[in-house]
């Protein structure tokens, strides 16, 4: 009882209502399309039938056989009439039928991806109320501790670097935030310059690094002077997201790798992990803005499924691709393909060479 009662509070739920009532509505227009070609249909068959009684009537006040009248050219003409009616009926009838199967498909489609949104967009509401809150709650506890309490030179400094922690924990959403705001409504200005991708990669490494060492075993691998063109804060972001993805969704003490390599025209950035792994059917998904993978093991980790959002964003703007593939034994590859250059200066020089 119970159950039946939990599918039909389901069902009458703020997100479906709408659903229900557009299904109550197609449904009562598709019913009442076939309501019309039937009674139309039935209609013409009688006005086909009294025809022919009229007929048969004249027929034999003129002194001729009632069964004559199938052969005669009234006959055949009422016969037409009705086919004519009858086809009439059910081209315009089946035609706006399937008209209003496809408009009703694509309003469903829509519906339903606004009710994914509207359900990722409370996901993400939550998710943020708690990634604010904690680290503020964090800072706070800190500043009072030092405040009211003589603490000795050793505990203050584990104190305010806690608190370091978690204000850069906080700059990091805000930006993040920020910055997906900005791409939604196309505000962000990025440069295109010569970049080295191999030097950004190492910096960003270099810092994630030194944050999370201790926890995971980083193993990095870059080939020298890669570079392509575009925005060095925008690349920074692409390989920080990625990283703190690979250490978020994997055990602690595994081992990360990240590497940079080239093919002549392409320039290529990976960063595998030992982690949770992805399922095939979620991988479409995951650059979805506010889009979380739903299991319990991704629950656990903190986040607002807006990092592979903005990675997407910024690889599309490189006019490059993300790619994402199973690693082995298990965990994820995460691939990402820019369109390598040769940067000026190398070209200036190498012109120069070949003047002189
Ligand atoms: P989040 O803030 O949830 O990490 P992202 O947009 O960065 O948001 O990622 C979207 C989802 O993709 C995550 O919730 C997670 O389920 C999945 N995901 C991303 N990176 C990995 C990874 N390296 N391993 C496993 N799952 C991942």
């Amino acid at each position: 009882m119970k159950r039946l009662k939990d599918k039909i509070d389901k069902v009458f739920d703020f997100a479906s209502r709408p659903m229900v009532i557009f299904y109550a509505i197609s449904l009562y227009a598709v019913l009442g399309f076939g309501w019309w070609i039937y009674y139309n249909i039935n209609a013409s068959n009688k006005h086909f039938e009294s025809s022919i009684a009229i007929l048969e009537k004249t027929f034999e006040e003129n002194n001729l056989k009632a069964e004559d009248v199938k052969g005669s050219t009234g006959y055949d003409m009422a016969l037409e009439e009705r086919e004519k009616s009858n086809l009439t009926v059910l081209g315009v009838g089946s035609i706006f039928i399937l008209f209003l199967i496809w408009g009703a498909y694509k309003i469903h489609s829509g519906i339903k991806k606004e009710l994914e949104l509207h359900q990722q967009q409370r996901n993400f509401l939550l998710s943020i109320t708690h990634e604010l809150k904690s680290p503020i709650a964090g800072i706070k506890l800190s500043l009072e501790t030092l405040y009211t309490r003589n603490l000795d030179l050793e505990r203050q400094r584990r104190l305010l670097q806690n608190s370091l922690k978690d204000t850069e924990r906080l700059k990091s959403l805000v930006d993040n935030i920020l910055m997906a705001a900005k791409i939604e409504n196309q505000s962000i200005i990025f440069t295109r310059f010569d970049v080295s991708l191999s030097k950004i990669v190492e910096e960003s490494t270099r810092n994630i690094k030194d944050k999370f060492g201790r926890q995971r075993h980083f193993e990095i691998d870059i080939a020298p002077g890669i570079f392509v063109e575009g925005d060095s804060s925008a690349l920074m972001s692409i390989v920080i997201n990625l990283v703190e993805n690979a250490i978020k969704y994997s055990l602690p003490n595994s081992t990360i790798e990240v590497s940079v390599g080239s093919t002549k025209e392409t320039a290529i950035l990976k960063v595998k992990d030992n982690g949770i792994g992805i399922e095939a059917s979620e991988k479409g998904k995951i650059f979805t803005k506010f889009y979380r993978v739903g299991n319990e093991d991704t629950r656990k980790a903190k986040g607002t499924g807006l990092g592979l959002f903005i990675v997407k964003q910024l690889v599309d703007f490189h006019e490059g691709e993300i790619h994402i593939s199973d690693n082995t034994p298990k965990g994820t590859v995460f691939t990402v393909e820019i369109p390598r250059i040769i940067p000026r200066k190398q070209l200036n020089s190498l012109e120069g060479k070949k003047i002189a």
